[in-house]
């Protein structure tokens, strides 16, 4: 039986590795040597990706690409994305190539505003307590300087903050609910502070508000916490073309594949099951760019899903229809992503991605990143409602599995070819290579 240890933060790397490859696998001296064969040869670069986290003990490698040619507002980019699915970037390059030659990419930021709240318990007369609020909110503002004024002389700092009664939903809940401006960062940091601030005013200034009874001086702050529900940290991407340019294969006119995008967008909208897998699509895409650049993608993911359920039903996160000849297919998503702070400056590809990327603002990153869940979202939509999904997903497929069977270039260059005239399956690849190296 295994038992629990005390202090495994406390030990060496060596040591964490020594007791999880012994305590934890059947073959600690193989588990070690995979472990290590993950680490990076510059010492000090490990080391900084050792203290990324807590109780480091290798890399978990990502592989990263680039989907070329993507024309977002007449500029072009090469777009860097990190992520473990086969296909996702062949199809974002797959999309920019098309739409490169249809106008590209035109992109909006509908607003940049974040979101934190102070969650408080107050028992006591809600009339008393807005009065209260309205007395001490230059207070909340000027306590928390210190920790906005640098962000201000950069254009941002706190937007607004206002005092929600919440007790119908819950008995004596209130909140501070607070707008912030973070410029090119994605802003917890600088949100976070700015609120456990308002949080120690708040109580601070209860306790010495003598209009207050002696239980109304009693405010309890629950917690004070950025929200990742961002609806007006939004962001709309967009093509369009003539219908008679949507030329995508010979086996559908242009006409019957815009009126089944835009049929297929309909159903994603109307239907939860749907919706969910259309808008895991568009998210391969976006966490991938997310990643790349090192943003926080749980924030990201968390925030999109609760944008596409904003109306009560989860629902698509892109639009589609036809305008007089015209197709266009859209999306709107709230994006809090940042270019300074966190990882961005520290992790060496993140960076190199940036400048890849050509060194974008938040809201230039927004763009990018907006688009490359379009152009996804476009890709499998078009393979959906004309090839099929599994057609181009299963050649892709095939390099995974002769690689999980260690496959060489030789065998691998044959069953390429070989299954250019065949239906991909796991047992037909399987059979193929055994047939092969018979
Ligand atoms: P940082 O605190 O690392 O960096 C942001 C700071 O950089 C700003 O507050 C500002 O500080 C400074 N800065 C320098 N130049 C600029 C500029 N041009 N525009 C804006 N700020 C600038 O990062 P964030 O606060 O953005 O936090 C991001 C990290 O927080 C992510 O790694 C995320 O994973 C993590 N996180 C996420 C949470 C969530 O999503 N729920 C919760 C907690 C953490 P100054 O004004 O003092 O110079």
């Amino acid at each position: 039986m295994k038992k629990p240890i005390a202090g495994f933060s406390t030990l060496s790397k060596s040591e964490k590795i020594e007791w999880i490859a012994t305590n934890y696998t059947q073959n600690p001296v193989q588990s070690k040597k995979i472990l290590e064969t993950y680490w990076n040869a510059d010492s000090k670069l490990q080391q900084l990706h050792d203290e990324f986290i807590e109780n480091t003990i290798s890399n978990f490698y990502m592989p990263m690409g680039i989907a070329p040619n993507f024309l977002i507002n007449d500029r072009l980019y090469a777009i860097p994305m990190a992520i473990e699915e086969s296909s996702v970037v062949a199809a974002a390059s797959k999309a920019a190539k098309f739409w490169g030659s249809r106008g590209g990419f035109k992109t909006e930021v509908l607003g940049t505003e974040k979101v934190g709240q102070v969650h408080f318990i107050f028992k006591g007369s809600y009339s008393k307590l807005e009065s209260f609020f309205t007395k001490i909110k230059s207070t909340l503002i000027s306590d928390a300087k210190h920790l906005t004024e640098s962000m201000e002389k950069r254009g941002g700092g706190i937007s607004q903050i206002e005092l929600r009664d919440k007790s119908s939903d819950l008995q004596d809940y209130y909140q501070l609910h607070c707008t912030f401006e973070t410029q090119d960062a994605m802003g917890a940091n600088f949100i976070n502070s700015c609120l456990e601030q308002f949080a120690a005013t708040l109580k601070n200034e209860a306790l010495n508000y003598s209009s207050f009874s002696e239980q109304e001086k009693q405010i309890e702050v629950v917690m004070s916490i950025l929200s990742n529900y961002v609806p007006n940290c939004l962001i709309k991407a967009e093509v369009s073309c003539p219908i008679d340019q949507l030329n995508i294969s010979k086996e559908i006119s242009p006409k019957d594949f815009a009126e089944k995008m835009v049929r297929a967008v309909e159903i994603a909208k109307v239907e939860p099951y749907r919706a969910v897998t259309h808008n895991k699509g568009i998210m391969n895409g976006i966490d991938a760019v997310v990643l790349a650049t090192g943003n926080d993608f749980r924030a990201i993911e968390a925030g999109a899903h609760a944008y596409a359920a904003k109306n009560g039903t989860y629902s698509s996160l892109t639009h589609a229809k036809i305008e007089g000849d015209i197709f266009h297919f859209w999306i709107e998503i709230p994006l809090a992503l940042g270019t300074v702070g966190g990882l961005t400056k520290l992790h060496p590809l993140v960076k190199l991605n940036l400048e890849i990327l050509q060194k974008p603002s938040a809201k230039d990153l927004m763009q990018i990143v907006a688009v490359a869940g379009l152009a996804q979202n476009f890709a499998a939509v078009s393979s959906l409602v004309t090839t099929g999904i599994q057609k181009g997903h299963m050649k892709m497929h095939l390099m995974n599995i002769l690689n999980q069977h260690a496959a060489t270039e030789q065998e691998k260059a044959t069953l390429i070819e070989y299954f250019k005239t065949h239906t991909v399956t796991h047992r037909g690849v399987l059979n193929a290579l055994e047939n092969l190296r018979k």
